[in-house]
This record gives C-alpha cells, sequence and structure tokens, in this order.
C-alpha cells in the first residue's frame, strides 16, 4: 500500500519518504523551523570574534564554531560566507534518517570588546618586571617578552624608563610574567603589592626585580 504525504499528496511509489511526511516536504520543514539569522559577536577592536567561550582570530573554522550552537540539536556545516551572510549545510538526524539541506542565513553583528582589548583599555596590569643593568640585555629581554606575551594572548602594558637607566615592564598576567621568568632562568627577587580584594579574596600585583651584570 503506497503513503501519501499530508501535505503535498505524493505517493511513497514515487517519490522517498522520511517518516509521514515525502522527503521534499520534511526538507521544506526543517528549512522553516531554522534560524534565518545568526548573532556574531565580534570585538570592535581588535576584530576577533567569540567562538565558544573566547574570542579568537575570525576564520571560517571558528564562524562555524559561533554559528553551531544557535541551531540546536541539528549539524552544521559552513560552505560560504562573507561579512553579511553564511552559506550553510545543516543536517538533522530523525528517527527516520538524516535530513540535509543548504541554508542561508543572515550574519547579525554585535560589536563587544573582547577581555584582552578591555584589560588594554584600562591599562590593566598584573604584574611589573625592574630591569636594570646590562641595557643590551634589557632590550633583548623586553623584545623576547612582548613577543611572547603576544603569543599567548596577554599583553605589555607599558614600558617606563628609570632615571638610572633601567626599565620597568607592565604586564597584564603574572601567571605568564611568572612562566617567562622561570623558562628563561634568570634569578629574580619578588615582592608582592596588596591591590585590593576581589570575590573575598586578596588580590596581588607582583614585582620581580632582575639584574643583568
Ligand atoms: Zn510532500
Ligand atoms: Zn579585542
Amino acid at each position: 500500500m503506497p503513503r501519501f504525504c499530508p501535505t503535498c499528496g505524493n505517493s511513497s511509489d514515487k517519490v522517498r519518504f522520511l517518516g509521514n511526511f515525502c522527503e521534499s516536504c520534511a526538507k521544506a520543514k526543517l528549512l522553516s523551523a531554522l534560524p534565518k539569522s545568526v548573532d556574531i559577536t565580534i570585538c570592535k577592536r581588535c576584530g576577533r570574534i567569540k567562538a565558544g567561550k573566547s574570542f579568537a582570530e575570525p576564520s571560517g573554522r571558528n564562524l562555524e564554531v559561533a554559528i553551531r550552537p544557535q541551531f540546536g540539536r541539528c549539524k552544521v556545516h559552513l560552505i560560504d560566507y562573507d561579512d553579511a551572510s553564511a552559506m550553510l549545510d545543516v543536517s538533522d538526524d530523525t528517527m527516520h534518517g538524516t535530513l540535509s539541506v543548504e541554508t542561508k542565513v543572515e550574519i547579525v553583528q554585535k560589536k563587544a570588546l573582547c577581555d584582552v582589548c578591555y584589560k588594554k583599555a584600562c591599562n590593566y596590569y598584573e604584574a611589573v618586571i625592574q630591569l636594570r643593568g646590562n641595557g643590551h640585555k634589557i632590550s633583548k629581554f623586553i623584545e623576547r617578552i612582548t613577543r611572547f606575551f603576544d603569543l599567548n594572548n596577554e599583553f605589555v602594558t607599558r614600558i617606563e624608563r628609570e632615571s638610572s637607566g633601567g626599565y620597568d615592564v607592565y604586564l597584564s598576567s603574572k601567571r605568564l610574567a611568572q612562566a617567562y621568568l622561570s623558562r628563561s632562568g634568570l634569578h629574580s627577587t619578588n615582592s608582592y603589592t596588596l591591590a585590593g580584594v576581589k570575590n573575598g579574596k586578596r588580590i596581588y600585583k607582583n614585582t620581580y626585580a632582575v639584574r643583568y651584570e
């Protein structure tokens, strides 16, 4: 006995069925239930996009990560995109089989400040490395630590020249400052200044004094 699609009347003798509906009506139903636009959060300073929990370079891969959760249980694969829209391949695993459709969505840009740019904007710092002694070694150190912080998504807040000829380097992360110093095997004299209390925890700013011979 052939079945008939309740939407278009097509018979299961002629076309493929998925559950009670013919395949093309099942696809149309899926298409109409999918979002027509997606929200993408973009940092207005650096242009990175929010992909998952953190901000990342605006690549196709990261755009796909940002779009995926907006499609519920469906699998989403990015086919093509520009600033304003994205072409997606969306598939839904139903109990009667997998349905796949292509759909174009509008990209709605939401401007924000990413965590890094926000900290930069308020001159945030957690640690200071005080460099004294050999000027050549000091400039090499500053070059290297700037690159290291960049690569790890942190930054040098500012660099101050001291009257003695030394430099104070203000850094956005004490964890990273500590990691850099132990990695480069430099001996430092450390001190800790209470900067405030946050959620009942004492917050310290760390100072590392390094002397080059
Ligand atoms: Zn139909
Ligand atoms: Zn940013």
